[in-house]
């Protein structure tokens, strides 16, 4: 029932808006007026067709994308663009440089590596446990790109800045704060998300590329494997995942129509992580695990006294309908997400929840 529903603060599936999640359900069984539901029509109907330019162009507008950058969609997740970009973007001879983040970085590292490709990891944040964000990296100016990751949904840090590349251009992985905040999308040669942390549901990862890169696709990778399939059929090569897309639809127009587009929402995302801070640095409980210059405004990373305390927070949390609050199992601690869908009022009902915790147990 929707009044049993609660804040949730998951890493990843994580909270979507609920007026789409109502929009869904009321046109579950009958989706535009077609006698059906969206997940029982042909992929090749005008209904569809429908959904996905309507997706296509609200990432356009969205990012105030130019004709050069195709929209795409895909299966397998970001995990399968570490292997894709590349896999598409380095051709014998070519070398690209990776920034070393966390755990997602260290991913796309492997996965570049596995393939023989030639890569050079720029800089690394590891030597502090990845609490910060690098800065005044000196990139390879003959790189045929420079690999980030804009949000460190582990680690709890992000690029406030990107980094200055001297025309290189930027490959980002923003599955964890893709439509959080404006881009400069000039400095960007392809981009990719997850839909499930900031825009829908798992099964789907959008890829935004340029033309100069989607140009160095070889023919002789497999099909399904190649960008240059997807760009020249609108992603409907074979079978796309529909549900996903159609919800990735409704979350890009309540983006603009119901929020009222990215600088409304930068602005939310930037209120709501505000909230979260004050009460941690007002407090000698609670411990931000990120340094405070490289802080990410989707995922507040933080530690109690000690873990028997963490235990306690976040079941007691649970309790006062809060969940998803507890870290990477990777890390430890705690962890809250916020990503766009995360209204306000969740985040203040943490805080006041965090402050009450702090006066029983501080
Ligand atoms: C969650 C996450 C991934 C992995 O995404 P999958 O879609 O599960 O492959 C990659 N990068 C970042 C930054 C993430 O947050």
């Amino acid at each position: 029932m929707k009044a049993d529903r609660i804040h949730n603060f998951n890493a990843g599936p994580a909270a979507l808006p609920l007026p789409v999640l109502e929009e869904i359900q009321e046109s579950f069984l009958n989706f535009a007026g077609s006698g059906m539901s969206v997940t029982e029509i042909s992929h090749r109907s005008t209904w569809f067709d429908d959904v996905i330019n309507d997706a296509v162009a609200r990432v356009k507008r969205i990012l105030k994308l130019d004709d050069r950058y195709h929209v795409l969609f895909l299966q397998g997740g970001a995990s399968m663009q570490f292997c894709m970009v590349p896999m598409n973007l380095l051709g014998t001879g070519d070398s690209a440089d990776y920034v070393n983040t966390g755990t997602w970085s260290t991913k796309a590292i492997k996965e570049a590596t596995i393939q023989g490709k030639s890569i050079n990891v720029a800089a690394s944040s590891e030597d502090r446990n990845f609490s910060y964000i690098p800065q005044s990296i000196v990139f390879d100016a003959d790189a045929v790109y420079a690999h980030i990751t804009s949000n460190n949904t582990i680690k709890g840090t992000q690029w406030a800045q990107f980094p200055e590349t001297g025309g290189v251009p930027i490959v980002s992985d923003m599955s964890s704060d893709i439509f959080s905040r404006q881009l400069e999308m000039d400095r960007f040669g392809l981009i990719y998300a997850g839909a499930q942390k900031n825009m829908g549901p798992a099964g789907v990862c959008l890829v935004v590329i340029r033309d100069d890169l989607l140009a160095r696709t070889p023919g002789q990778i497999p099909t399904m494997l190649r960008y240059t399939t997807y760009a020249e059929k609108n992603s409907m090569y074979n079978t796309p995942p529909c549900f996903a897309i159609y919800t990735v639809q409704l979350v890009l127009k309540w983006l603009e129509e119901t929020i009222g587009g990215l600088d409304k929402m930068a602005a939310l995302n930037g209120k709501k992580a505000g909230l979260l801070y004050d009460t941690i640095d007002r407090s000698g409980f609670y411990k931000g695990t990120a340094e405070k210059a490289s802080r990410s405004l989707m995922n507040v990373t933080f530690r109690l006294p000690n873990e028997d305390l963490e235990k306690t927070f976040v079941a007691e949390a649970m309790k006062n309908g809060m969940g998803g609050l507890k870290g990477h199992r990777s890390v430890g601690g705690c962890r809250a997400s916020i990503y766009n869908p995360t209204p306000l009022a969740a985040v203040e009902a943490l805080v006041d929840f965090m402050k009450m915790f702090e006066g029983k147990h501080g």
